[in-house]
């Protein structure tokens, strides 16, 4: 009997054991887990609802896109990336089941912005280009007028004042550039007279900038344009050249995003430029940190979601500052092509 019991008890210990072994583990597996999902994990922003307009960063390494989807389905996409970034782009269209396009605008003729438009312009439909009318000495520059010849067959000069009529109610207007052109700047003139837009939807708004640089800044504010935004797209990735301090203390943006590349070695964004739009109380999201970026709004209210999650600590990094030359031309380098 003794021995039957003890053999019970050493039995009842040993399925304890296994008991607490396999609890531990459980326990151990839930918590990896979660780790590795802590990202997914995160409660999602209470979502838009009502007529819903959506601008989406998307993430084209280093370089330029942007996409606008009203409520009633009209599109607008904002420069295409490098030429390698087509398919990027195109795909994402296709995702957000978009087979053509109302208005497409390069900003400026740098492949950065331009690169991926011939791709695009051959997969999916498009009715208009606004283009900054700068003409660019490069085969990138040649061949996006080739594609627009082939597939739009109309190409629409930017001039400030110029206004779209996307919805009811949602209007794209042009801020600049005007002439006479911006010569001789700092920088890049390419850059300097890059198609400056504005979106309005209710009390939502959002400024695109393209690769503006100082002078593009100073000359808004000289014109008295309309600059106050909820959000800014910083202009030229975040180089320390322009996103000056009294150009944001006019924009006053809640957010600002940058569409900059997580290996660019350009040092974009700059420190300097990050440490502006602290002070300014702007909130930062980046495409090399977040991934795609997209923006609901629906005229009283907006949510801003990201495919990844970053730091605090990540997002008001700036990185090592660089050459700064982000056209990512096939040209030799000239003051003028960057
Ligand atoms: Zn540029
Ligand atoms: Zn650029």
């Amino acid at each position: 009997m003794r021995a039957g019991q003890r053999r019970r008890q050493s039995q009842g210990g040993w399925r304890g054991g296994l008991l607490i072994v396999g609890g531990l583990g459980l326990v151990a597996t839930a918590v990896w887990f979660l780790w590795q999902f802590r990202d997914r994990l995160t409660p999602a922003p209470t979502p838009i609802t009502g007529k819903v307009l959506y601008v989406h960063a998307i993430d084209v390494g280093q370089g330029d896109s942007y996409l606008i989807v009203t409520p009633e389905r009209k599109t607008v996409l904002i420069d295409a990336g490098l030429a390698e970034s087509g398919a990027r782009v195109t795909a994402f269209l296709r995702q957000q089941k978009i087979s053509s396009l109302d208005l497409v605008i390069a900003t400026h003729p740098h492949a950065d912005h331009i690169g991926g438009m011939g791709y695009v312009l051959e997969a999916v439909s498009v009715k208009n280009v606004l283009d900054s009318g700068q003409e660019h000495t490069t085969l990138t520059y040649r061949r996006m007028l080739e594609a627009v010849k082939k597939h739009v067959g109309r190409l629409t000069i930017a001039k400030a004042g110029q206004q779209f009529n996307l919805d009811n109610g949602i209007v794209l207007s042009v801020l600049g550039p005007r002439q006479p052109w911006l010569q001789n700047v700092s920088g890049s003139d390419l850059n300097a007279n890059s198609v400056v837009v504005r979106l309005d939807y209710g009390n939502f708004s959002m400024l695109f900038t393209g690769d503006a640089e100082d002078e593009t800044e100073d000359r808004l504010l000289a014109d008295g344009a309309p600059l106050q935004a909820t959000v800014l797209k910083v202009a030229h990735h975040g180089s320390r050249h322009s996103t000056k301090d009294r150009f944001l203390r006019e924009v006053k943006p809640t957010i600002a995003i940058i569409s900059c590349g997580a290996t660019n070695r350009y040092g974009h964004p700059t420190q300097a430029t990050l440490d502006r739009l602290k002070r300014v109380g702007a909130t930062v999201y980046r495409t090399d940190l977040h991934g795609d970026i997209t923006i609901a709004a629906n005229g009283t209210e907006y949510a801003v979601t990201t495919a990844r999650q970053a730091t605090p600590a990540d997002i008001w990094r700036g990185r090592q500052p660089g050459t700064d030359n982000d056209s990512g031309d096939e040209m030799p380098r000239q003051r003028t092509g960057r």
